[in-house]
């Protein structure tokens, strides 16, 4: 049996209590992991706190830290086979997905520390002849980042690596289900030479979670989950007044007009929902395709998905793991039953597979016939793809926009003036067009409405987690007159 230590004020330790790990393969316990106490959590915010006002960091030079940003990519870059290796045992994802994702995630370390010492501040061309004013941007402070089992280290390389380049200082809680690789990422932080404390790295469920959102000393949470869970973080967060951002789920669309490229938007759809076994929270699990080719376009897409490798998730020649837990499993079941009832069409997959692990394959519903199915508005986070059709182009935004989530979208035509429209239609933090989920560490990512707020990624996600302060200098030597004295 494996057994994983947390990572508190540099020290890797036991904790008190453990939860067992299962593989999502098997579904058998692989691992023992530390179940972080209300004391451990204090510990650590405290040293998160401590680390940021140590002079160590507080007056570390933005180029310096930039500098331990860039060791730690390389270090990530080194490790990389070995930490896919992990995420793929301990979450069923598929290790040619997490050898490319972690490999990747190297480079939003190498982007954030080249940004560390970019972050600036400005000059105000202040209204008043004897004034200097300008603004200082200045870390926000303790960060409390919680992120959910899926591509946990690219999820927490997205939080951290901005954090750490604007001087802020992290406690991370990883998932309860699949923490392996971020238990695994702290032995790799702590060679690359931070202060001790400036990253802390925890592991448990909901209540671990509420005490380090609710902790008086954290300045800021940084979220990746789902939106009910958002919804106890900011009722947790009015304990400390921090600030929030939310990257929360989506239903995204992926829109079809009959002049696009067929190939190519089918072998994008097919990534779009299927890729990551569907727990993606970008999943293009909505398909809006226009009437004339439906038929067309579905039995492409039916060969594919049928053609579909299904298999162990440390095999390279798999396609579609399993599911990271049987609750996952169980919902995708669930949600698939009712959308039939609701009058879709099962067009193939909507069975779990029978055996052991949390198999389900790529799963695809007509939803012409019923358009208040459960499969058109809840997240699955699995390889089930929900379809409407469309006739006009007005037709296409309206159901595009028919959700209360707003992260992704996905838009295939040839027709440039169309898609200008489109992509100022659409209500959605991403808009792909003529490709589909694509990320880069230059590029901010996030959404609207239910999908939260904020972005991660490019310059907006460090600027995110600073503050501004507000210098007043006076540059007169005449002296200030006594302001009870009428002139
Ligand atoms: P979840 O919301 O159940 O859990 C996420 C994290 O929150 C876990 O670490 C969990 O322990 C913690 N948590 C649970 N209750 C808490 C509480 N009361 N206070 C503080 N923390 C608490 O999500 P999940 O099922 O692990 O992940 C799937 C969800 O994540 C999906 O909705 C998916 O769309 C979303 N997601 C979003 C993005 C994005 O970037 N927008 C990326 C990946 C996943």
């Amino acid at each position: 049996m494996h057994s994983f230590q947390q990572y508190i004020n540099g020290s890797f330790e036991d904790a008190t209590d453990h939860f067992d790990s299962i593989d999502p393969a098997t579904g058998a316990v692989w691992a023992k992991m530390p179940d972080a106490s209300v004391k451990d959590v204090n510990r650590a915010v405290e040293a998160a706190e401590s680390a940021f006002f140590s002079s160590e960091w507080a007056s570390m030079t933005a180029t310096a830290r930039g500098k331990l940003l860039m060791r730690l990519a390389e270090f990530i870059a080194e490790a990389a086979p070995r930490l896919a290796e992990l995420e793929t045992r301990d979450t069923g994802k598929i290790i040619r997905e997490t050898s490319a994702q972690i490999a990747y995630v190297a480079e939003y370390f190498r982007y954030y520390a080249g940004l560390a010492d970019k972050i600036e501040g400005a000059h105000l061309p202040i209204d008043k002849p004897d004034m200097e004013v300008w603004l200082r941007r200045e870390p926000i402070g303790v960060v409390a980042a919680i992120v959910p089992w899926n591509s946990q280290l690219f999820l927490s390389a997205v939080k951290i690596g901005p954090a750490l380049a604007a001087g802020c200082t992290v406690v991370l809680k990883a998932s309860e289900e699949g923490p392996a690789p971020m238990l695994e990422f702290a032995r790799i932080f702590d060679q690359a030479g931070f202060p001790k404390g400036v990253l802390n790295i925890i592991t448990g469920g909901p209540d671990v979670g509420a005490t380090l959102t609710s902790h008086p000393s954290v300045a800021h949470v940084a979220f990746t989950g789902g939106p009910e869970t958002a919804r106890h973080i900011v009722r947790n967060s009015a304990e400390n007044l921090a600030s929030t951002s939310l990257e929360l789920g989506g239903k995204s669309p992926f829109i079809v007009f009959d002049d696009a490229d067929l190939e190519s938007a089918v072998n994008a759809q097919v990534s779009g929902v299927f890729a990551a076994t569907g727990q993606s929270c970008v999943s293009g699990s909505r398909l809006v395709v226009q009437a004339s080719i439906k038929d067309e376009f579905i039995a492409r897409l039916k060969e594919k998905a049928e053609a579909i490798v299904i298999g162990a998730p440390n095999d390279m020649k798999t396609e579609v793991g399993p599911l990271c837990t049987k609750r996952q499993r169980d919902t995708a079941v669930r949600l698939i039953n009712r959308s039939v009832e609701q009058g879709a069409i099962l067009l193939t997959g909507g069975h779990a597979i029978d055996g052991d692990g949390y198999y389900f394959p790529p799963t695809i519903l007509d939803c012409d016939g019923a358009p208040d199915a459960d499969s058109l508005s809840n997240e699955f986070f699995g390889p089930v793809l929900s379809v409407v059709s469309f006739k006009t182009e007005a037709e296409a935004i309206a159901i595009a926009n028919t959700t209360q989530f707003g992260l992704a979208s996905g838009l295939f035509t040839q027709n440039l003036t169309r898609a200008h429209r489109m992509i100022r239609a659409i209500r959605a933090g991403i808009v792909w067009v003529n490709t589909y989920r694509v990320v880069s560490p230059i590029a901010p990512f996030g959404g609207h409405g239910l999908s939260g707020h904020g972005r991660e990624g490019g310059i907006e996600a460090a600027l995110d987690y600073t503050k501004i302060k507000s210098v007043w200098l006076r540059t007169s030597d005449d002296p200030i007159p006594d302001p009870f004295v009428m002139r």
